[in-house]
């Protein structure tokens, strides 16, 4: 098969969904993964379009699934991952989170660091392999969620403690202290949901988009306080979160006692990061 085939191939297929440049990305995606699957790549060009396996991922991309999810394949840092729809698909400011406590130069000694919500495991398992000397705990809600992150890890050979509990009602099931606290937890709210992309709302997880109840803060809230027992004095909290609400997470941890609080915009010039520090 030549990449060129499948190129024409997606565009008559998409074009009534996808602009020429969506589809160019999503031909990249494609033709990344077939180079790994010989059997696919083989394929002569009469038969690409009778292909069970492009046949299924043509009907799906037609549905509106998000590539990643068609191919159950996300990169993210320094990671090749699997992913489904019980994860959300790693993105580019969270990449951003990561360079960030990297970047730190306090952070280059042995380090115990939690990820909270951590989805396909991309912030835990990303710095894990930065930093290997570091020990890396990982929780989620999800069960399905934590198959997914600990598929990542062992594919990935990377040794994370993975530990599933709802954090927001029985954060007890993790008793030792860390130096950084990291997540990236759910921030979207309902309304915001209506606007965000049709990939987004009809297949990534709304449990890892939305926070339950009213409460955009309720899990920024319980960081705040879990971390005023469970944060080393000389550690850091790094968080993302939602650009129109970083006041008041900026004052929540204010609130709980924290001194020193830094932002940091993301690529898009979006107040999107937060460090915290006692
Ligand atoms: N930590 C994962 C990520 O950054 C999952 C986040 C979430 O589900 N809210 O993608």
């Amino acid at each position: 098969m030549k990449r060129q085939e499948l190129c024409q191939l997606l565009q008559d297929e998409l074009r009534h969904q996808y602009n020429t440049l969506e589809i160019n990305n999503i031909v990249n995606y494609i033709w990344a993964n077939l180079l790994k699957n010989s059997e696919l790549i083989n394929l002569s060009s009469m038969i690409l379009s009778e292909n069970a396996q492009i046949g299924n991922w043509i009907s799906e991309l037609k549905m509106g699934m998000p590539v990643q999810y068609v191919l159950n394949n996300s990169f993210f840092y320094n990671l090749e991952l699997f992913v489904n729809t019980h994860v959300l698909i790693p993105r580019p400011e969270t990449e951003e989170l990561v360079n960030w406590i990297l970047s730190d130069p306090k952070n280059e000694s042995a380090l115990t660091l939690i990820d909270i919500g951590t989805g396909s495991g991309c912030i835990a398992l990303a710095l894990k392999k930065k930093r290997p000397i570091w020990m890396v705990t990982a929780i989620d809600i999800s069960g399905d969620a934590l198959k997914v992150a600990r598929k990542n890890a062992s594919n990935n050979d990377l040794n994370v403690k993975f530990i599933q509990c709802d954090f927001l009602t029985d954060s007890t099931s993790v008793n030792e202290t860390f130096d950084i606290v990291v997540s990236n937890p759910p921030y979207i709210s309902n309304d915001e949901l209506d606007k965000v992309g049709d990939g987004v709302r009809r297949y990534e997880p709304r449990i890892a988009l939305v926070p339950p109840g009213n409460d955009p803060l309720i899990f920024y809230k319980k960081i705040a306080d879990w971390s005023l027992t469970h944060l080393n004095r000389s550690g850091a909290i790094y968080l993302e979160m939602n650009e129109f609400l970083f006041q008041e997470i900026e004052n929540t941890f204010r609130n709980a006692g924290f001194l020193n609080l830094e932002i940091k915009k993301d690529m898009q010039g979006k107040n999107r990061m937060l460090k915290v520090q006692f």
